[in-house]
């Protein structure tokens, strides 16, 4: 395998390292897990990435979901010259928002009014907020290895994975404000039973991703999500679906459509945008109409309902809309890679477990099956990154983390899929012989 040249990606991480901490804004793109420095991009096009030193790879990082139409993407980039020109930002409402607005309610069963934010962090935060208003109620539920941004009281996970009350895992985070968070297993609806006896009448919300996609890609098991949303009925909660990775990926309508489970409250964020920086929430009308100033929970953004954002998210939206054989496709894409990588690893005999639901697929190096988080941090992280450096040097960018997805778009063609599995074949005849 050649040895890749990445002399200019080397200088600029010492330069950002003096000005930005850890040289990186946002911490999984320092390429810490797996024992390299981080690659600065050039450009990039359709589901290709070039860094700075010239090199190209298939890229299945994918701004870790928004590039869902692959990277400039004519669809999303239409006329967006043009709206620059007609101002950037106003603090005055625009069409552009209603329009957005009435995309995404049409789209989603469980929302009739949506609101915009600028991040999923911002849309997860807001949801719990809004849920503690309209219950009256202050405890929300989280479950192990789910993320939902970085809001202080959603920095949560439990150490043993044993149902506890949430302790931070962040510095910085008074325990004041996990106080009121729970943490439950996804897939464990007997453990989620226990909290709801010990703690029913005080919980306001359980907020979960119905389709796990950050640590790794976790199906639920037959009947949780239901039983989840029975649960919540009974004891007078909200059911939150952080559908922020699913949403407008695992299918149109997200994992409440596939599945057939109507959440309270919906977040989104990454595709929406197209791009740009976006997040929303929304849900039943009755929810919605207590956020300010319709009602009496306050949320509000400078940069909310951005003309831009709305504008290439709305491209991308109807887009989607209009071409329902697209999920058809990037489903097809997901099941070659889950099958070439299965044949690889049988050849191989190297131990690791493919998870796909829909459209999301990863590989775990794992026994399996992988159903939960404990079965999750059973992976072999050094393995992984042994796995994505000698991807990397074949032109292949997986996610350089364990516990990511694969973000697939409609720009990856059949060959780069077969690229891929090819490598992936190289990579694990090197990976038994370790
Ligand atoms: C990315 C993500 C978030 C946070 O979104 P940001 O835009 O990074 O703040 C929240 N929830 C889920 C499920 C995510 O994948």
């Amino acid at each position: 395998m050649r040895m890749m040249d990445t002399a200019r990606s080397d200088k600029l991480f010492e330069r950002a390292r003096e000005v930005i901490p850890g040289g990186v804004n946002s911490p999984v793109r320092a390429f810490a897990s797996v024992g390299r420095h981080p690659l600065f991009v050039e450009r990039a096009e359709g589901a290709r990435v070039w860094d700075v030193d010239g090199n190209a790879f298939i890229d299945y990082i994918g701004s870790w979901g928004p590039s869902i139409l692959g990277h400039a993407s004519p669809v999303a980039l239409e006329g967006i010259g043009e709206q620059a020109l007609k101002g950037t930002t106003y603090g005055l409402p625009t069409e552009l928002e209603i329009q957005m607005a009435e995309q995404i309610v049409e789209a989603f069963p469980g929302m009739d009014m949506v609101r915009m934010v600028n991040s999923g962090t911002e849309a997860t935060m807001s949801a719990i907020r809004l849920a503690r208003g309209f219950t009256g109620r202050e405890m929300v539920v989280k479950f192990e290895g789910c993320y939902h941004g970085h809001a202080d009281q959603l920095l949560v996970k439990s150490g043993s994975g044993a149902l506890t009350l949430g302790i931070p895992t962040s510095a910085g985070v008074p325990g004041e404000s996990t106080r009121n968070t729970l943490v439950g297993s996804y897939n464990d609806l007997q453990g989620l039973e226990e909290l709801f006896r010990n703690n029913g009448g005080r919980i306001a919300a359980v907020i979960m991703e119905p389709v796990p996609g950050n640590m790794g890609v976790v199906a639920p098991r037959e009947g949780f999500l239901m039983g989840v949303r029975s649960l919540c009925d009974r004891h007078g909660s909200l059911l939150i679906f952080d559908e922020v990775i699913s949403g407008f990926r695992l299918a149109y309508g997200g994992a409440q459509t596939v599945y057939g489970i109507r959440p309270d409250i919906t977040c989104l964020g990454k595709i929406i945008g197209g791009g740009l920086p976006v997040g929303a929430y929304g849900g039943r009308r009755e929810i919605m109409s207590r956020v300010a100033p319709a009602g009496d929970v306050y949320q509000a953004g400078t940069l909310s309902g951005n003309p831009l954002a709305m504008r290439m998210g709305l491209q991308v939206l109807r887009h989607l809309a209009k071409h329902p054989e697209f999920y058809r496709e990037l489903e097809e894409k997901a099941r070659f890679l889950e099958e070439g990588f299965g044949a690889n690893l049988r050849r191989c005999g190297v131990e690791a477990a493919v998870n796909r639901v829909g459209t999301m697929v990863c590989q775990f190096f794992a026994k399996g099956p992988v159903e939960t988080y404990r079965q999750v941090m059973e992976s072999d992280t050094k393995r992984y990154a042994a796995y994505f450096n000698r991807m990397l040097e074949q032109g292949i960018l997986m996610p350089p983390s364990q516990f990511e997805a694969l973000f697939l778009s409609g720009a990856h063609e059949e060959r780069m899929l077969e690229m891929t599995v090819s490598a992936h074949g190289k990579a694990m005849e090197t990976l038994a012989e370790l």
